[in-house]
């Protein structure tokens, strides 16, 4: 691996206009951030709301932070008065949940995305299509003001079977189209495609990639 700066610049280079990329850090030290930072990246990924608040304070304020990973409703309120998207909204409770810090922090709106179910591995959170489906034509919505919906995220399984890394995103990117058309008109964000898939994921219609160890290496849990 080069650099972390240069780990960037190869990353973007291959990124259309109109792809963002999140680089996620979780688990990396302040001083990796900080030098993504000097290469010109802004929007950063964390799994963990302590971690990511720790981070903040000791970080430019300019930063975009996103949470990207599985968020127990106990700990939104550690996130709420700063993060800019949270990315893993995935059940009605934590939809609740946000709902619910956000007015008593007084936010008007917090950025959200539903996060869908499209691979095959069990373990994975996320809405399945039906659910949402359900959930947005009872117009639950309506009672969560303080939500904007931006969009969809998902991951694909992780698996060396290339076409099925290319079927799930093309049914994450349908299912976007489909909602957008019929309950929310106004989403732009399709968060899909990590270290090892997101190639595939741009050519399916991302919007936005979530890259962590192309950027900043490996991950010591
Ligand atoms: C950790 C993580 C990533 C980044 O994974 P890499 O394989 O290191 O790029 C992306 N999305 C989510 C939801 C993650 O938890």
């Amino acid at each position: 691996m080069g650099t972390i700066a240069d780990n960037l610049a190869r990353i973007r280079a291959t990124l259309p206009a109109g792809v963002e990329l999140v680089a996620v850090s979780k688990f990396h030290p302040a001083e990796a951030l900080r030098e993504a930072y000097d290469a010109g990246q802004r929007l950063f990924g964390e799994s963990r709301p302590q971690e990511m608040a720790a981070k903040r304070a000791e970080l430019p304020e300019d930063i975009e932070w996103h949470m990207v990973g599985h968020l127990q409703t106990n700990k939104v309120k550690t996130i709420i008065p700063f993060v800019s998207l949270i990315h893993s909204v995935d059940s009605p409770r934590l939809a609740e949940a946000i709902d619910r810090e956000a007015a008593r922090a007084e936010r008007a709106s917090v950025d959200v995305l539903f996060e869908v179910h499209v691979a095959q591995e069990e373990s994975k959170f996320g809405w399945s299509g039906d659910e949402l489906e359900r959930f947005l034509r009872e117009r639950r919505l309506e009672a969560l003001p303080h939500l904007r919906v931006r969009g969809l995220m998902g991951m694909a399984s992780l698996t060396d079977d290339r076409a099925q890394i290319e079927r799930e995103f093309e049914t994450l990117r349908r299912t976007f189209d489909s909602f957008r058309e019929r309950y929310l008109p106004q989403i732009d964000t399709l968060s899909m495609g990590m270290s090892g898939d997101y190639p595939a994921a741009v050519a399916h219609g991302a919007t936005m990639v979530r890259v962590g160890s192309l950027i900043f290496g490996q991950r010591n849990y």
